[in-house]
C-alpha cells in the first residue's frame, strides 16, 4: 500500500506516516455517504444544530490535541492556533443558531395562488482543502453544509492528515451517523476518480490556482458544481489622511501571520507618495520586531513556513522581483540554518514585470508599491489577475467607501485588515475563483433552489 510521510516544519522531524486507502476503503466510504444522505436530511434543523453544537464543543474539548497537531503538521503558531479553533467553534454555534433564517422558504408574490423558494440539500460534496488553515478552512465549509442537510467527505492537503483525523474524531464523538463527515486520506488521482463518481453531487475547493483548473475541469466534464476559493494578491492601500499607526500595525499582523501564508493577507502595499515613506518606517520597525522561533513556544512571533519546498519557491520569488529592480527594506532571504524558516521581509520599488507584482506571495514577504495619488492607487490595486480582497485606509470613511466599491475584489475592507467571518459572504472574482462561502450565499450554493408554483 502506498504510504508518505509528513513533517514537522519547524525541526524537520518526521510526524507521522499516512497510508493512502485502497479502493476499497473509498468504496466503503462513498457508499456510507450515499446511505446516510436521506437520514441526515430528514432530521430537523434543531437536531442538525445540536449536533453542530456538540462539535463546537468537542472543538474546544480537544482544543490542545489539535493546537499540537496543527503545529506540527504545518507549522502554525500556538496562540494562532487556539484562535482558529475558537472561531471554527463559534462557526459551528453561529449556523446551529442561525440556519434556519436562511432556509426559510422565500415567498416570490407572481399571479399563481402560492409562489415560493425552498432549498433542499442535494447529497455527498467532496471538500479539497488546503493546510493553511486546516481546521477553519474545513469547518467554514462544513458548518453551513451540514446544516443544509448534506454529507460530506473530506480530502484534505497532504501536509495534514493528522489535521483532518482530528476533526473527523470529534465530529464522529458527537454520534452523528456514520458516514455524514469522513476523511479520505487519498492523492490528487485519487481524489479525480471520487469526484467522477455519481455520489458525489459537488465539489468545493480552496487552495492554489493549479488544483483549481484540475478540479473545475474535471467538475465541469462531469457537469457537477463547483465552488472555487483560490489565490489572491490583496491591494492594502493607504491613503493621504490615513492613520498611519494604525494602518502599519494592521499591515504587518495581515502580511506577517501565519507566516504570510494566508489567501487574504495583505501583499501588495500601494501607498500614496506623500505618506508612502512616513508608513514604511512604520512598517518596518513593526515588522522587524517578529522573532522567528518554534511556533509552539509563546515568544515566538514569526512561523516557520509550512513546507522546505514552499519556502525555496518564495525565495525564487523574491530573487527574482530583486533582479528586476526591488530593493530590500528587510530579510529579503531564509532563516540561516532553519528547516522552513523565512525572514519577514518588505520589497519596496515593486512594480509590472516582477513576481512580487504579478504572482501571489503566499508567505512573509510585502510588496511595496508607490503610487502618486488616489485614482492611481485605484488603478494598480485592479492591475492584477486575482480578486479575492482589499483593504483601503483612510480618515474619510466616505472616501474610503467609494475606493472600496471600485476595488475588483470579492470584499473590500475600510480601516479594517480583510478577514472571513461566518456572518459576511466569502469569496473572490478573477483568477481568485468563483462561487461562495458563509452568510446565505455560501449555504445556498450546494442547495436545489427549488421554485414552488401553485397555479
Ligand atoms: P494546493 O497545492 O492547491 O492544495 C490545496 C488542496 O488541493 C490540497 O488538498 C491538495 O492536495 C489539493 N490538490 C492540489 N492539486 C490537486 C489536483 N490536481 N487534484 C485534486 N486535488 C489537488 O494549495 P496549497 O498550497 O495547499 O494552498 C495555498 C493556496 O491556497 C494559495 O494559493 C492560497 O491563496 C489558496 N487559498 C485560498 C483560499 C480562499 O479562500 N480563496 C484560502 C486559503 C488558501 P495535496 O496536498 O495532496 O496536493
Amino acid at each position: 500500500m502506498a504510504s508518505y510521510q509528513t513533517i514537522n516544519p519547524f525541526n524537520g522531524q518526521v510526524v507521522g506516516t499516512v497510508e493512502l486507502m485502497t479502493a476499497a476503503g473509498i468504496e466503503q466510504r462513498l457508499a456510507a455517504a450515499e446511505s446516510v444522505f436521506p437520514q441526515w436530511a430528514a432530521l430537523s434543523l434543531d437536531q442538525r444544530g445540536d449536533y453542530l453544537r456538540n462539535i463546537a464543543g468537542g472543538l474546544r474539548a480537544r482544543r490542545d490535541d489539535i493546537q499540537r497537531t496543527m503545529t506540527a503538521e504545518m507549522g502554525k503558531l500556538r496562540r494562532e492556533a487556539l484562535v482558529e479553533i475558537e472561531k471554527s467553534a463559534a462557526a459551528c454555534e453561529y449556523y446551529a443558531d442561525h440556519a434556519a433564517d436562511y432556509l426559510k422558504p422565500q415567498p416570490i408574490p407572481t399571479e399563481a395562488q402560492r409562489s415560493y423558494v425552498i432549498y433542499q440539500p442535494i447529497g455527498c460534496v467532496m471538500a479539497v482543502m488546503p493546510w493553511n488553515f486546516p481546521i477553519w478552512q474545513v469547518i467554514r465549509f462544513l458548518a453551513p453544509g451540514l446544516m443544509a442537510g448534506n454529507v460530506a467527505l473530506l480530502k484534505h492537503a497532504s501536509n495534514v492528515p493528522g489535521c483532518a483525523d482530528l476533526l473527523r474524531e470529534v465530529v464522529a464523538a458527537t454520534g452523528v451517523p456514520a458516514g455524514v463527515f469522513d476523511v479520505l486520506h487519498i492523492d490528487n488521482e485519487q481524489a479525480a476518480g471520487v469526484l467522477r463518481d455519481r455520489r458525489i453531487k459537488a465539489v468545493t475547493l480552496t487552495g492554489s490556482e493549479r488544483a483549481g483548473r484540475s478540479i473545475a475541469a474535471n467538475a465541469g466534464d462531469q457537469l457537477k458544481k463547483c465552488v472555487m476559493e483560490l489565490g489572491g494578491s490583496d491591494a492594502f492601500v493607504v491613503l493621504d489622511d490615513a492613520d498611519l499607526d494604525l494602518a502599519a500595525a494592521a499591515a504587518v499582523r495581515s502580511r506577517f501571520d501565519n507566516a504570510g501564508q494566508t489567501c487574504i493577507a495583505a501583499k501588495r502595499f500601494i501607498l500614496v507618495d506623500s505618506i508612502a515613506d512616513a508608513f514604511v518606517q512604520r512598517f518596518v520597525e513593526t515588522a522587524q520586531a517578529r522573532v522567528y522561533g518554534d511556533p509552539q513556544d509563546e515568544a515566538s512571533s514569526l512561523a516557520p513556513m509550512a513546507r522546505a519546498d514552499l519556502r525555496d519557491e518564495l525565495h525564487k520569488q523574491v530573487r527574482s522581483s530583486i533582479d528586476k529592480g526591488a530593493k530590500v527594506l528587510l530579510g529579503g532571504a531564509p532563516v540561516a540554518d532553519s528547516n522552513a524558516g523565512y525572514q519577514a521581509t518588505i520589497l519596496d520599488n515593486v512594480g509590472p514585470g516582477m513576481p512580487a507584482y504579478d504572482e501571489e506571495l503566499f508567505g512573509p514577504v510585502a510588496a511595496i508599491i508607490r503610487v502618486k495619488d488616489e485614482a492611481e492607487a485605484v488603478r494598480v490595486a485592479n492591475d492584477t489577475s486575482f480578486g479575492l480582497g482589499g483593504s483601503v485606509w483612510t480618515r474619510d470613511v466616505l472616501r474610503g467607501e467609494n475606493v472600496a466599491v471600485q476595488l475588483e475584489c470579492g470584499a473590500a475592507f475600510v480601516n479594517s485588515v480583510v478577514k472571513s467571518d461566518a456572518r459576511l459572504p466569502f469569496g473572490g472574482t478573477k483568477r481568485s475563483g468563483f462561487g461562495r462561502e458563509l452568510a446565505g450565499p455560501g449555504i445556498h450554493e450546494f442547495m436545489n433552489i427549488k421554485t414552488v408554483y401553485v397555479a
